[in-house]
Order: structure tokens, then C-alpha cells, then sequence
């Protein structure tokens, strides 16, 4: 029983090249009681493994959380597995608008505490008491309510290269951050406005509109299948987009252009750009926007002393890091001083 990963991310891709067949990027999530979280991540290893799936999947005892890119051949059986596990009968799937064969070169899937890292110990609250889930039609109303608070429940790296007009973007690393920072700040507003809030695909809010309601707010509402969904639900009932810019999303392709609206800025020139990179220097790997021309000029680094360091033979390089920590670890991510131009 073959249980683990046996083909590298490069023998993989050269695979999949070579087959030359159309894959979907697809996520989905759901909250449920998970008894045994390891057999289950074997049971789905073993299943999906078989057909051809590749990605991301976390499972806890609280669901699953699963972002992974299939051959469209397969897809019906693959929907059909799905439907043969209780709780994933008919669940949702987000299917991403741009497809990249290559969004996923592995499959993992991984047993975590959480599905979402909501570094929450309050566990007293019931999570599946959510918010009102809205589609793009309602979602555009509550935008135009002047009763409405739109809040982003994503991170500052996230909502900063794209996000809804007029809404609220805290500037947060994580989303326990986010989680208190929003309490606070609506405080009196518990009863009297609409709490309308989203995120990529939906998860996090799920998980934060239970606990608003938990914390007292009256009126909770969530974007359902986050900025993913909404993207087609306007686009097949042609509704007005309201969304301004790129959507971060967590594969190898960081973003997904929604608009034309560029309303970023290169980190390190200060231009209007949009383009996620990680830094090219290996001890560093920090997560930034940067334009074309800095990439050009700094070779990909974040600044001059990684420029140094990658510009050092590999073997140099490697002495280097010998007993450092990886310091991606210790910058924040998307954070850092050398960066001129990030606030
Ligand atoms: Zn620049
Ligand atoms: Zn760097």
C-alpha cells in the first residue's frame, strides 16, 4: 500500500507535461467530527493517489481543508469518491478560473490540530452556529447597504494586491490577529450594523462568523466560496464585479487576476505592481511585491545583502545557513525593513 509521495516535484512535472492532459485546480473544505483524523488522511492518500491527485490537504479532528488539482478525466470518479463519504456528499467545490496544470506537484495530505490555524483556545463556541451565507447577487446588495461593515478576514499580503471596494482590510499577520482587531474595532456595532465578511474561499470565515455570533454580534453575514466563487458567479449571471485586483491564492501561482486594477506597489521602487515573489536568496525566501525592473536590478533578492549571499557559489551559500535557522522563519511574511515601500 503505497501511502506517501514516490516521484519528486520535477519528475512529477515533467510528467505531467508529458501526458499532456488538462488538470482542474479544485478546493473545498468542511467542518465535521473527525474521529480518527490518520486513518481517514490514509484513506484519502490511498484513493486520490490513484487518481492522479496532487495538492494540499489538511484533515483534523474539527474536517478537511483541501486544495488540489486533478485530471479533468477524472473528475467524475473523483466526485464520486468524494459523495461516497458522508459528510462530503455534494460539498462544494471552488474550481479555479484559471487552470495551470501545474498548480500542485505533489499530494499531501497532512493530519493538523486545525484545519485553518485560527490559534484560538476559546473552544466553548459551536462553529457550525455560522453566519448567513450569501452568494454574489446578495453579497453585492449588502456592499450598497449603508448598514453594512465589509470586513476582509484575509491577511495585509493578501488583501493588499487585491480586495472589495470599501471594505475594511485590517493590516494583520495572521488571522487570530484579524479575529481580535475587528472585535475590538466594531464593538458598538454588535447590534445595529451588518457584519458582511470574506475571504479566499470561504474557510475562514466559517470558522469567524461562528465566533462573532459567539462574541454577540447580532447580524453575521459571509461571502460563500469566498472571492473564488463570487469571481464566477459574476462572470455566469453577469453581475457587476466588485472586486478590485488580484486574489491571493496559496499554490504555486499566488494569485489569480480578477480585474485589470493594479493597487499595489512594488516594494522596493515604489511603481504600481502587483507580483508576489519570494526572495531569491534561499536563507531567505521572504514573500514581496516587486516590479520587473527591481527584479532585474537586485537579481531577484529582496535587497543587497541576499543579492551578496546568492550571487555566492552554492557550496558558499550553504556554509552560510549551516546553523542558522531559516530566517523566512523569523521575518513576517510579506514584512521587512529593507523594503522601502511596504507600510
Ligand atoms: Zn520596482
Ligand atoms: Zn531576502
Amino acid at each position: 500500500m503505497q501511502l506517501y509521495n514516490n516521484l519528486s516535484a520535477k519528475e512529477r512535472a515533467a510528467l505531467i507535461e508529458e501526458a499532456g492532459q488538462e488538470r482542474l485546480t479544485i478546493s473545498f473544505y468542511k467542518y465535521a467530527q473527525i474521529g480518527n483524523p490518520e486513518l481517514f488522511r490514509n484513506h484519502l492518500f490511498i484513493n486520490w493517489n490513484e487518481l492522479d491527485v496532487l495538492g494540499r490537504i489538511y484533515v483534523a479532528h474539527e474536517g478537511i481543508n483541501a486544495q488540489l488539482s486533478i485530471p479533468a478525466e477524472n473528475f467524475e470518479l473523483f466526485k464520486a469518491h468524494l459523495d461516497s463519504i458522508t459528510f462530503l456528499e455534494n460539498v462544494r467545490l471552488n474550481i479555479a478560473m484559471e487552470q495551470d496544470n501545474l498548480s500542485f506537484l505533489k499530494l499531501k495530505v497532512k493530519v493538523r490540530k486545525k484545519i485553518v490555524a485560527d490559534g484560538l483556545v476559546d473552544e466553548t463556541f459551536d462553529v457550525t452556529n455560522k453566519g448567513i451565507h450569501v452568494g454574489a447577487e446578495k453579497f453585492n446588495e449588502l456592499i450598497d447597504d449603508p448598514d453594512t461593515i465589509l470586513v476582509d478576514m484575509r491577511n495585509h499580503y493578501e488583501s493588499e494586491i487585491g480586495h472589495f471596494k470599501n471594505a475594511i482590510t485590517p493590516d494583520v499577520d495572521t488571522f487570530r490577529d484579524s479575529l481580535d482587531i475587528i472585535e475590538k474595532d466594531l464593538a458598538d456595532h454588535k447590534e445595529d450594523k451588518k457584519l458582511v465578511m470574506y475571504c479566499t474561499g470561504g474557510i475562514r470565515c466559517e470558522k469567524a462568523s461562528a465566533y462573532y455570533k459567539h462574541k454577540g454580534f447580532k447580524q453575521v453575514y459571509q461571502l460563500e466560496g469566498g472571492i473564488i466563487d463570487y469571481t464566477r458567479q459574476v462572470k455566469n449571471k453577469k453581475l457587476e464585479n466588485k472586486f478590485l485586483g488580484k486574489n491571493f491564492v496559496f499554490d504555486h501561482r499566488r494569485s489569480e487576476r480578477i480585474t485589470d486594477d493594479v493597487i499595489a506597489n512594488c516594494h522596493q521602487c515604489g511603481n504600481p505592481c502587483d507580483n508576489h515573489v519570494n526572495c531569491a536568496n534561499e536563507a531567505c525566501h521572504l514573500l514581496f511585491i516587486q516590479c520587473e525592473e527591481c527584479a532585474e536590478k537586485m537579481h531577484d533578492c529582496c535587497s543587497d545583502s541576499c543579492k551578496e549571499v546568492h550571487e555566492l557559489p552554492f557550496e558558499e551559500q550553504k556554509k552560510l545557513r549551516k546553523g542558522k535557522g531559516a530566517s523566512n522563519k523569523i521575518f513576517k511574511k510579506g514584512r521587512s525593513e529593507v523594503l522601502k515601500f511596504k507600510n
